[in-house]
C-alpha cells in the first residue's frame, strides 16, 4: 500500500484547501482548530477559528479569559462542553506544563477535551509524530479502500480501523500524511456521490473499481433519538425579564435561558405547569414554536410571554437582567436567534 501513501500525499500537495489553521505548526492554533472542527463544518468552523485567535492569540490568553467570556465567543457552535474544556485545558497548559503545549500523545492525552484522535492529530501535525488518526473522515476512505465490512462503531471495529491505519501512516511525514487522507474523505471520497472518477486512488480502491461505495462504512447501532418539549417562560416586567443559568448535566450546560418547563407533549401548556407564578393567568402568551436537532435529542420549543406586576423576592438560582442587556449573555442558538429576532430584547 505504500502506492496510497505517495498518491494522497501528491493529490494532497495540489488540491488541499488554503485554511487559515495550515498556515504554520503552532500547536496552540492547530489545537484550537481540531476542537471547534469536532462536530462543526470546516466552513462555520473557520469563522469561529479567526474570532478565537484575534481574542486568544495564545493559550496565555485563553487562560486568563473566564469561562463565561469563552461561552459567549463559543455561541451558535454547539456542543459548549467543547468550550468549557479548551478553558480547562489552557489552565493545565499554563499551570502543569508550564506553558509550553506538550508534545507527546500521552502528555497530551492528560489534556481536558482531547480524546485519541485530538492528540494523534496535533502530534503529528505539530510535532511530527508517528501517530495516525482515525476520523469520519478516515473511516470512509479506508473502510471504501478495502471494501472492509466491519462495523465501525463498535470498539473491535475502531481497533481494526486504527490497526489498518496505522500500518498505511507515513512515518516520515505523519502529519502531512493525516491531513492528506482527511482532505480526500472531506473532498474527493464523500458520505454521499463520491469523486470517484477523479480520485488520485482509485485505480487501487475496491469499492471506487466495483461502485459499492455507498454500503461503506457499516454501522451496526441506529443512533436513537429522544424527543423533549421545553416550554420557555419570557417573564416581563417594565425593562427587566428573568434568565437563569443552566447547571445541570444536561444540554447547553453553563449557557443560560428562559425559565423553563419541560414534558414531552407537543401541545402548549396552561399556567398552572408554568415555573414561576403569574399573578394574572390569562398573560400566559404563546408567541413562537421551535423545532431544533441535536445529535441524539429532537427538541420542540415552544415560547411563551408572561406580565408581571412584580418579580418576586424568593427567585433562588434566577437572575433579573434588563432586556436590552439580555445580549451580554451566552445562550443556546435557538434562543439567541429568537432573541435577536424578537423586539422584547
Ligand atoms: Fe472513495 Fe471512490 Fe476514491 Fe475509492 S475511488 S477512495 S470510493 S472516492
Amino acid at each position: 500500500m505504500n502506492d496510497f501513501k505517495v498518491l494522497i500525499l501528491k493529490w494532497y500537495a495540489q488540491n488541499k484547501r488554503n485554511l487559515p489553521w495550515r498556515d504554520n505548526k503552532n500547536p496552540y492554533k492547530i489545537w484550537l482548530s481540531e476542537i471547534i472542527l469536532q462536530q462543526t463544518r470546516v466552513e462555520q468552523g473557520r469563522s469561529y477559528f479567526e474570532k478565537f485567535t484575534d481574542k486568544y492569540p495564545s493559550v496565555n490568553e485563553l487562560n486568563q479569559a473566564s469561562e463565561e467570556e469563552v461561552l459567549h465567543l463559543w455561541q451558535g457552535l454547539g456542543y459548549y462542553s467543547r468550550a468549557r474544556n479548551l478553558k480547562f485545558a489552557a489552565h493545565q497548559i499554563v499551570n502543569e506544563f508550564n506553558g509550553s503545549f506538550p508534545e507527546t500523545k500521552t502528555e497530551l492525552l492528560q489534556l481536558k477535551g482531547v480524546g485519541n484522535y485530538t492528540a494523534s492529530a496535533i502530534a503529528s501535525i505539530a510535532f511530527n509524530k508517528a501517530h495516525a488518526v482515525v476520523d469520519g473522515n478516515v473511516y470512509r476512505v479506508i473502510s471504501r479502500l478495502f471494501e472492509d465490512p466491519t462495523p465501525i462503531d463498535t470498539n473491535k471495529g475502531q481497533k481494526h480501523f486504527q490497526s489498518i491505519a496505522d500500518e498505511l501512516l507515513d512515518i516520515n511525514n505523519p502529519g502531512e500524511y493525516n491531513q492528506a487522507i482527511m482532505e480526500l474523505g472531506a473532498l474527493v471520497c464523500t458520505p454521499k456521490k463520491p469523486h470517484c472518477q477523479t480520485c488520485p486512488v482509485l485505480e487501487i480502491c475496491q469499492s471506487g473499481r466495483n461502485q459499492t461505495w455507498d454500503q461503506f462504512p457499516v454501522k451496526s447501532k441506529k443512533v436513537k433519538v429522544s424527543k423533549r418539549s421545553l416550554h420557555y417562560i419570557v417573564y416581563l416586567h417594565k425593562d427587566k425579564t428573568i434568565i437563569r443559568k443552566r447547571t445541570a448535566k444536561d444540554i447547553w450546560k453553563g449557557l443560560y435561558d428562559f425559565p423553563v418547563y419541560e414534558n414531552q407533549s407537543l401541545q402548549p401548556i396552561n399556567y398552572k405547569q408554568i415555573p414561576i407564578e403569574i399573578e394574572d393567568k390569562r398573560s400566559l402568551n404563546l408567541i413562537d414554536k421551535k423545532e431544533h436537532k441535536l445529535t441524539h435529542q429532537k427538541l420542540s420549543i415552544f415560547i411563551y410571554t408572561a406580565e408581571l406586576e412584580k418579580i418576586p423576592s424568593d427567585l433562588n438560582n434566577y437572575n433579573i437582567v434588563k432586556r436590552s442587556e439580555i445580549k451580554q449573555f451566552a445562550f443556546p442558538i435557538i434562543l439567541k436567534n429568537f432573541i435577536s429576532e424578537s423586539e422584547l430584547f
